[in-house]
């Protein structure tokens, strides 16, 4: 490829984007490269990374700390079968997780986020197995979800979202309403009422397991919800010997102000998915964390162990920037860095409330949310970012930004200028 515009052509006839037509691909843009919250381009262009690449680049991109993790690990072996082999960053990344997970004491390594969460549906169905109960097989969660791609993880995402297409593919599960009670909303005992008697109309008998996402739905409708659900769950599932998983791979790593956002509620699942920021966005990498309870039932019970393993699981590489991410958010700078991101998303985005065509404006923790009457295209708004010089992709109805931690006050600024002006434009 000699230039950028041979670059860009090969990628119209070849590559096949996330969520796009191979055909009428929508634009991309050709990245040179990368560091703090910036994105550069070929010609120069500076783009301000408002979603952190997809909610993982917490620290900023290309951070020098786990650059040097990958490089040092790079210097003794890229990679080793996690069958019959253990090494360093794998034993210290755990570490550094548990600590952060009180109530959970084993680690199951994952290529993706939702390669986590089939781990998660498949070590629910092997405990219930395990300790006698095949007949439990179905999972429980809640509308509004989004809990990744793979068709496991597809059968329990919110049925009228993304994945609808698939539904003939998909296992039966059960859904409950999307938590009413929004974050910031009074809790009552209306709220209350409602959800248990969804709860009561439940089968046990063939439930494994409830998964879902603490606190704030992500890809499935940018909401945040009211902290008390998690505790009745919690209660309902012990009563009842149905898992709670709690799938953290976008709430989790600090984006809601917690480091997971389940500690909201104050609330341990049986088993926890976490990725996307794991690694500080460096390199794919996820995780399932458990509790010695269940890893035990799982392990004594037929066929004695579980029967997941993927062929890169623990790749060294992933597990050295893993560990150097876990070291920064160790630091807890994060804590402050998110709170005043949280204050200045309040305020800036507040005056979009008023605006026609807007539904409602949030914030929690760095997440800020503009939700429209009507989506925008991203392909229609790309002029305006680039005049702004701000990455953003709304999906659907909601533009948002997640932006990395380190974002200076001026910075995120511009991006919910940019986000002002978007969802003036768009009524
Ligand atoms: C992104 C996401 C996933 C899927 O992760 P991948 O790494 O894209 O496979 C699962 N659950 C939640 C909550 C997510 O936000």
């Amino acid at each position: 490829m000699k230039n950028t515009e041979e670059l860009l052509q090969f990628d119209r006839q070849h590559l096949w984007h996330p969520y796009a037509s191979a055909t009428e691909p929508p634009p991309v843009l050709p990245v040179r490269s990368a560091s703090g919250v910036n994105l550069r381009l070929f010609d120069g262009t500076e783009l301000i990374d408002g979603i952190s690449s997809w909610w993982c680049v917490a620290h900023g991109h290309n951070h020098p700390a786990i650059r040097l993790a990958i490089e040092e690990q790079l210097g003794e072996f890229c990679q080793v079968m996690f069958a019959g082999f253990t090494h360093r960053n794998a034993a210290r990344l755990a570490e550094l997780l548990l600590e952060r997970a009180p109530g959970l004491s084993r680690v199951f390594y994952a290529d993706s986020g939702s390669v986590a969460v089939e781990v998660a549906i498949k070590m629910a169905l092997q405990y219930q197995y395990a300790a006698g109960r095949p007949g439990r097989s179905r999972l429980v969660t809640v509308r509004g979800g989004y809990h990744g791609d793979t068709a496991g993880a597809m059968a329990v995402c919110d049925p009228a979202g993304m994945h609808r297409l698939f539904a003939p593919l998909l296992a039966q599960h059960r859904f409950l309403e999307r938590p009413a009670c929004a974050f910031d909303q009074a809790w009552n005992e209306t709220f209350a009422r409602r959800f248990r008697e969804e709860l009561a109309a439940l089968d046990p008998a063939e439930l494994a397991g409830v998964i879902l996402e603490p606190i704030f739905q992500g890809a499935g409708g940018m909401y945040f919800y009211h902290p008390e659900y998690l505790r009745l769950l919690r209660a309902w599932c012990s009563e009842h010997d149905v898992l709670l998983i709690f799938d953290e791979i976008a709430s989790g790593c600090g984006r809601t102000g917690k480091f997971f956002a389940m500690e909201h509620a104050g609330v341990t699942p049986d088993l926890l998915c976490v990725g996307k920021a794991l690694t500080g966005g460096a390199i794919t990498l996820a995780a399932v964390l458990s509790s010695e309870r269940v890893a035990g039932v799982i392990s004594s019970g037929e066929p004695g162990k579980f029967m997941h393993g993927p062929t890169f699981m623990a790749n060294p590489l992933a597990c050295a920037a893993g560990r150097a991410s876990l070291e920064l958010f160790a630091t807890d700078e994060w804590r402050g860095q998110v709170a005043a991101i949280e204050r200045q998303l309040r305020a800036e985005l507040a005056p979009a409330a008023t605006l026609p065509g807007v539904r409602a404006v949030r914030a929690l923790g760095a997440v800020g949310v503009i939700e429209l009457e009507q989506a925008l295209s991203p392909a229609a708004i790309l002029p305006v970012l680039l005049r702004h010089g701000v990455w953003l992709r709304p999906f659907g109805n909601f533009l948002y930004t997640m932006p990395p931690f380190i974002i200076t006050p001026a910075e995120l600024s511009r991006v919910t200028g940019c986000m002002l002006e978007l969802a003036g434009s768009g009524s």
